[in-house]
């Protein structure tokens, strides 16, 4: 509306200098119209004719583009003052001289208000020192900058806010700044809701470790007892019966003392306290003894266990404790996991990853593979196996398999703290192959 009597005011004032202009020209002209041939009038008023309609059309032309100019800066300042983060201009030394609205809200007062107050009053006592940094940092390096801090609504209310700050060069102004606030309160409660349960699920999973590794310990020594006990009544003396339920005993405490060994290796590793300890030693001593020892599970399966190991493995350095608990892991599973066939424990190295002669550095590249043809794990299932308490086939039907799903993961653990990898091949019905390969120090090697 406004405008509509500005342009008609300023056609007025127009219209007025022209009639002047004309009356000046008129008074000059030397051409007088009584000296004019009619063809010559004829001719001039159909000019000006043209002349007015060109003037009228090029007056409507600048109508429509002022309308257009108008309708562009109404949706600038909706734009601007709408936008879903605050803009603010400030002077050099923090003064505000423009706020959209969204920043009048978030600093919670009216924005004519705004205008000529100190940034500052809106920042966190405590957050001063970080503001002044970045002010000082923007004008003394002229890069843009972004941080976190808290400011305070005119009511008080303190809220979390990320500004961004880019310096602002003004023609015939003094150098200010412009800030980008954007209110970032939820983002960090969320931030410390996150934190707060990580610190509890670290502090129920370290609790849940000590009384794993407590209770284990206490399950420990009457377990050896037991079994101890279980042994003697095996002996010639006894009567088949008690010899029969002793050997029931003697198994079932076995499996007893391998979880409570289980639980407490989870416990240690869990708190990062296992440790490896390296010695020298003959690796196919090592593989023989497992493989022997498994022998002795067998226990009358119809299931045969093979070993072949690569003539030629060096002596090497590494924690022999350890490598020996990873293959009785997968020889165990690969008899726990087959009724009827053969198991197959295969060690070789690799030439290449095995130089001759001294020098510190020297390792070996060794690959086990103990290979089945049990029950087989399903495709989907054969990364999952690897996690702590994981595990299939409890009940086939046909017989109870032992065990709580720790040894694989254990296992993994143990191989990756020897820096080497293990995966497995398996099909349902065929058979499974767990692959390992480590980098082995040779014996004598610098570490
Ligand atoms: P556990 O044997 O105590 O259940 P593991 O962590 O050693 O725990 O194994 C996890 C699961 O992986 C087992 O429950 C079983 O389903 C599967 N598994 C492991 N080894 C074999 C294997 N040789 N053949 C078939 N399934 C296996």
């Amino acid at each position: 509306m406004e405008n509509r009597d500005n342009s008609a005011e300023h056609a007025a004032e127009l219209r007025r200098r022209a009639e002047e202009t004309a009356l000046k020209n008129a008074v000059q002209s030397p051409d007088d119209i009584e000296f004019l041939s009619l063809d010559r009038i004829k001719k001039t008023l159909h000019e000006l004719r043209v002349h007015q309609i060109e003037l009228e059309m090029q007056n409507e032309e600048l109508r429509r583009a002022q309308a257009e100019l108008d309708a562009a800066r109404a949706r600038y300042f909706d734009l601007y003052d709408l936008a879903p983060v605050g803009y603010i201009t400030i002077t050099e030394p923090g003064m505000i001289l423009e706020a959209n609205l969204t920043a009048a809200t978030l600093l919670g007062s009216p924005r004519g208000t705004l205008a000529r107050n100190p940034i500052s009053h809106f920042i966190l006592k405590e957050d001063q020192d970080s503001y002044y940094l970045h002010r000082k940092q923007l004008f003394e390096t002229g890069k843009p900058q972004a941080w976190e801090l808290r400011m305070v609504k005119k009511d008080g209310t303190i809220f979390w806010a990320h500004l961004q700050a880019t310096v602002a060069e003004g023609e015939a102004e003094a150098r200010g700044c412009r800030y980008v606030l954007s209110d970032i309160t939820h983002l960090k409660q969320a931030e410390a809701i996150l934190k707060k349960g990580k610190e509890d699920a670290e502090s129920a999973s370290k609790a849940k470790s000590e009384f794993l590794n407590n209770i284990a310990h206490d399950f420990r020594t009457p377990m050896h007892a037991i079994m101890g006990l279980s042994t003697f009544f095996q002996s010639e003396k006894s009567t088949p019966k008690q010899r029969e339920y002793a050997n029931i005993i003697n198994k079932r405490s076995k499996g007893l003392l391998t979880l409570i060994e289980e639980l407490l290796d989870v416990s240690r590793l869990d708190a990062g306290k296992l440790e490896l300890r390296s010695i020298e030693f003959d690796l196919k001593e090592s593989v023989l003894e497992a493989v022997n020892a498994g022998t002795d599970e067998l226990m009358g399966k119809e299931v045969t266990l093979a070993c072949s190991v690569e003539e030629g493995l060096p002596r090497i350095k590494a924690d022999k404790v350890r490598f020996s608990q990873v293959l009785t892991n997968l020889i165990g599973n690969a008899i726990k996991y087959t009724d009827k066939g053969e198991i197959v424990v295969n060690v070789t190295r690799q030439p290449e990853s095995c130089p001759e002669g001294p020098g510190p550095e020297r390792k070996c590249r060794v690959r086990v593979s103990v290979k089945d043809n049990g029950l087989g794990i399903p495709r989907d299932k054969q990364e999952q196996i690897f996690e702590a308490y994981t595990r299939f086939q409890e009940f086939d039907g046909t017989r109870e398999r032992g065990g709580v799903g720790l040894g694989l993961y254990i296992t993994k653990t143990l191989v990756e703290q020897m820096g080497g990898t293990i995966s497995v091949v398996s099909e349902v019905g065929v058979g499974s192959e767990f692959i390992v390969v480590l980098d082995l120090d040779l014996a004598g090697a610098g570490k």
